[in-house]
């Protein structure tokens, strides 16, 4: 029975998994097995980490093995390293036994970890451990009556939808402030000036306050003190990373930090193995442009993945390539009821907010993690 391993249960990993079962249907169990390799018992909808946040009951976690079936298990457990000559991986379980899974097709799909390190301070925004810490440090400020002031260090779309989120929440909390530092010039600066401007403002409404072009290099847990690149420093209570993702690689050849890979995703000097998601550096041979590391990325190559593999183990069908999305799109979700929708196609852009954003927001953040209505 051949045997096809993902290691990832992810946007990446378990997308790639539904796209294949409903491909191979009833061979499943047959003549093919499939494992979910993951180090954790779930899949974390990692771009609602800031939800957690502001509502400590918000789950985040769905069991991986609600995404198993017939001929599919799920081990939990931590991929260590790949050996190629046994064509198997190395799987760690509990923390200390050491297990060798062999496989005839593997995803690499490990996605990747907050770019944040310990001695800078602070906390990231990676999990949702630490989304509860930073709501108990945020509830203990609040407890003591004291005024507080939170930072949200780095601009992005998670920054200013985590800054947002905290204005909405913390609004009627009293003396509140929240900062989001920006090191760009303006927010969002691949899209047009009237989509940042809309953006500032919806973070203005809910007081947020927006600062461009500077850069944090430290926090100070002990004396609450933010370092800019300029030389100034500023009193801040709690302070979030949300600066940015770094590829998880484990042994495979590596670019840019990621996981080198052809057109159809097969990892660069490696028989078998393939890759997509965060953790691969995955390059539209035409055009040049390189994926970046969405979700929404994501779960388009996996559509592609699962038919490419499908191609390669039968041996039948036409070549496939990746190609990127010709759509540039942003979902940005700016507080509980608020949200906004850019989208551009060649000369064509079109902004789209309220209800009808609202709607396309919660679409996506279903979807991607195969939640039905
Ligand atoms: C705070 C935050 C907000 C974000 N907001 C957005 C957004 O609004 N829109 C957007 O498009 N993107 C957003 N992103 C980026 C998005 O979350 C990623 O692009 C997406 O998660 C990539 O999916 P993935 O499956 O490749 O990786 P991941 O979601 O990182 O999943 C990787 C999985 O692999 C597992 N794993 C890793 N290493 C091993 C190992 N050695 N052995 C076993 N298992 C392993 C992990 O436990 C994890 O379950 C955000 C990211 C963060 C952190």
């Amino acid at each position: 029975m051949k045997h096809i391993v993902i290691v990832g249960g992810g946007y990446a990993g378990i997308n790639t998994l539904e796209h294949l079962k409903k491909q191979l249907g009833n061979r499943l169990g047959h003549d093919i097995r499939m494992t979910l390799i993951d180090k954790q018992p779930y899949h974390l909808r990692k771009v609602l980490l800031f939800r957690r946040i502001s509502d400590k009951d918000f789950n985040l976690h769905i069991p991986l093995t609600s995404y198993t079936g017939e001929g599919i298990s799920f081990v939990q457990g931590e991929v260590e390293e790949i050996s190629e000559r046994e064509q198997a991986i190395v799987v760690t379980r509990d923390g200390l036994k050491r297990e060798n899974i062999p496989y005839d097709q593997l995803v690499l799909a490990m996605g990747s970890s907050s770019r944040h390190q310990e001695d800078q301070g602070g906390i990231p925004l990676e999990s949702s451990k630490t989304a509860d810490l930073i709501r108990s440090r945020i509830e203990e400020g609040i407890k003591a009556g004291k005024s507080i002031h939170i930072a949200v260090v780095g601009a992005g779309i998670s920054g200013v939808e985590t800054a947002a989120e905290m204005g909405c929440w913390l609004k009627d909390s009293g003396a509140v402030k929240v900062t989001l530092v920006n090191a760009d010039r303006r927010l969002l600066s691949s899209a047009p000036k009237k989509v940042s401007a809309h953006m500032e403002e919806e973070l203005t409404k809910v007081g947020v306050n927006v600062i461009h072009g500077v850069k944090v290099c430290q926090y100070d847990d002990q004396a609450k003190t933010l370092y800019y690149s300029d030389g100034t420093t500023e009193t801040v209570d709690v302070c979030i990373w949300t600066t940015g993702l770094k590829s998880n690689v484990l042994s495979a050849s590596r670019e840019k930090g990621r996981i080198v890979v052809d057109e159809s995703y097969h990892v660069k000097g490696m028989k078998n193995v393939y890759s997509i998601g965060d953790c691969a550096l995955v390059t539209d041979a035409k055009t040049g442009r390189i994926d970046r590391m969405t979700c929404k990325e994501a779960v388009l190559q996996s559509g592609k993945l699962s038919r490419i593999m499908v191609k390669d183990m039968t041996g039948s069908g036409k070549r496939l390539v990746h190609k990127s999305i010709p759509v540039e799109f942003y979902c940005v979700s700016l507080g509980q009821n608020r949200a906004l929708v850019w989208m551009k196609k060649g000369k064509y852009s079109m902004l789209i907010r309220n209800r009808l954003a609202l709607f396309i927001r919660k679409s996506t953040w279903d979807s991607a993690s195969l939640i039905k209505k």
